[in-house]
């Protein structure tokens, strides 16, 4: 199964793709934890996303493909599918994903998109910031990666609409009903 998760920051996105992963055995790729992980061990890319990352910013296109290209390519991605979370994020990355996968043979089965109102994630995101002390969890930050979703990323779900493949589910709830919602749209 290949899927594809898209959703505001704050949505849940990170907490429902864990139970789906685990759920049907595909890996879970999230390319801002993978970005995360870089900033931790200090990797050239790492250092290279950090100050887009602290802005709400996009990280540069060839930065996030050579990662998902790299990552895509493994093993179990080529064996069970997979979740992508966080990617793709701008109509780029979108054409760039439907190429390499063209280029494989392969097609995405379903693209799950998770809809939360702007003032939720932002009460969402700020109480994160409390527990988590994520470097991008601040309120103005948060306001420009809110506008970089509705302004770049929401258009591809318009995409997605074209090729038929957009799931739509409200984000706001119990987190298990949400995921409830979900396994009835993969069923
Ligand atoms: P959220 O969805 O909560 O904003 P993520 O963990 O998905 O958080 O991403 C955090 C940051 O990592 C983004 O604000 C962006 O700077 C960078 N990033 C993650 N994925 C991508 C991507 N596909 N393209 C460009 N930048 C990305």
């Amino acid at each position: 199964m290949r899927l594809i998760f898209i959703g505001p920051p704050g949505a849940g996105k990170g907490t429902q793709a864990k139970k789906i992963s685990e759920k049907y055995s595909i890996p879970h790729i999230s390319t801002g934890d993978m970005l995360r992980e870089h900033r931790k061990s200090g990797t050239e890319l790492g250092m290279k996303a950090e100050s887009y990352m602290n802005k709400g910013e996009l990280v540069p296109d060839d930065v996030i493909l050579d990662m998902i290209k790299d990552r895509l390519s493994q093993d179990d991605c080529r064996k069970n599918g997979f979740l992508l979370d966080g990617f793709p994020r701008n109509l780029e990355q979108k054409q760039a994903l439907d190429k390499l996968l063209n280029d494989i043979g392969m097609s995405i089965d379903k693209v799950l998109v998770l809809e939360v109102p702007d003032d939720v994630l932002t009460k969402r995101l700020l109480n994160r910031a409390k527990k988590e002390g994520r470097t991008d969890d601040t309120e103005d930050v948060i306001k420009n990666r809110l506008k970089v979703y509705h302004d770049i990323t929401s258009p591809i779900i318009d995409s997605y609409k074209n090729d038929g493949l957009v799931y739509t589910v409200n984000g706001v709830g119990d987190i298990d009903d949400i995921f409830g919602e979900l396994l009835k749209i993969l069923k």
